[in-house]
Formats: structure tokens, C-alpha cells, sequence
């Protein structure tokens, strides 16, 4: 499958990678939109929110605690969660990910 975040997960792409453990990955935003922005992954190709399944509710659960883990190693005193979902919602990569942005001053508006 060609999944730009398949092979970041693979290693077939280099990142710089912040976590991984059994379920997911994460690393580094190559464009950052902020001082901190981490993409957080499901190591399972899932397209996106539209394609989450009940069993999916878990692994969910998991890519939060992800980002809370990395938010208080990184002592970010507040920071934003955001999923893109679909072209319109502004989903440039087709394998579902979470942006975890911190570390800027700026973090207020939506
Ligand atoms: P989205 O617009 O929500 O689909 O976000 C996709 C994100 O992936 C953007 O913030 C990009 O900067 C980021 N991105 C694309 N290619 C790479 C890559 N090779 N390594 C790290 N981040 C990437
Ligand atoms: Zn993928």
C-alpha cells in the first residue's frame, strides 16, 4: 500500500520519532505549525475518523494517551488536539493521525 505513514512506521521514511509502543507511532510534523507538533499514529492503516470501527474505540483511547504522555514529558503548559477529517476538513494524508501542537504563547484562538 502506497501510505506515506505506513512507511514511516516501517522505517522505509525517515522521521524523527518522539514514541512508539505495540499499537501506536509517533514523530516529529516535517512542517511544523507550531514550537511542539507531533503526529500521533495508529501502526494499523485506518483512513480516518470516517473509517473508525467500534473495535477501533480502544486504539482511540491509546493515540490520547499518547499525547498526554508526550504533552507532560515535554511540560507543555497547554496544547491542542486536532484530527483533520476528509479533504474538506482539511486531511492532506489518508492514515489517520492526531496533531498534537504545544509551546507557543499563540495557542488560544481555534
Ligand atoms: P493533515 O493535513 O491533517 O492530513 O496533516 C498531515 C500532516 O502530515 C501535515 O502537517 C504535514 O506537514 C505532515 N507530513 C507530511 N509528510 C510528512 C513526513 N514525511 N514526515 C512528517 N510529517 C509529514
Ligand atoms: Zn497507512
Amino acid at each position: 500500500m502506497d501510505c506515506i505513514f505506513c512507511k514511516i512506521i516501517k522505517g522505509e521514511i525517515p522521521s524523527t520519532k518522539v514514541l512508539e509502543n505495540d499499537e501506536v507511532f509517533a514523530f516529529d510534523d516535517i512542517n511544523p505549525k507550531a514550537k511542539v507538533h507531533i503526529l500521533i499514529v495508529p501502526k494499523k492503516h485506518i483512513e480516518s475518523v470516517r473509517s473508525l470501527e467500534l473495535s477501533d474505540k480502544g486504539l482511540m483511547g491509546e493515540m490520547v494517551l499518547v499525547a498526554q504522555k508526550i504533552a507532560k514529558e515535554k511540560n507543555l503548559s497547554g496544547y491542542k488536539l486536532v484530527i483533520n477529517v476528509g479533504r474538506d476538513g482539511g486531511q492532506l494524508v489518508d492514515h489517520l493521525h492526531l496533531h498534537l501542537l504545544g509551546g507557543d504563547v499563540s495557542m488560544k484562538s481555534l
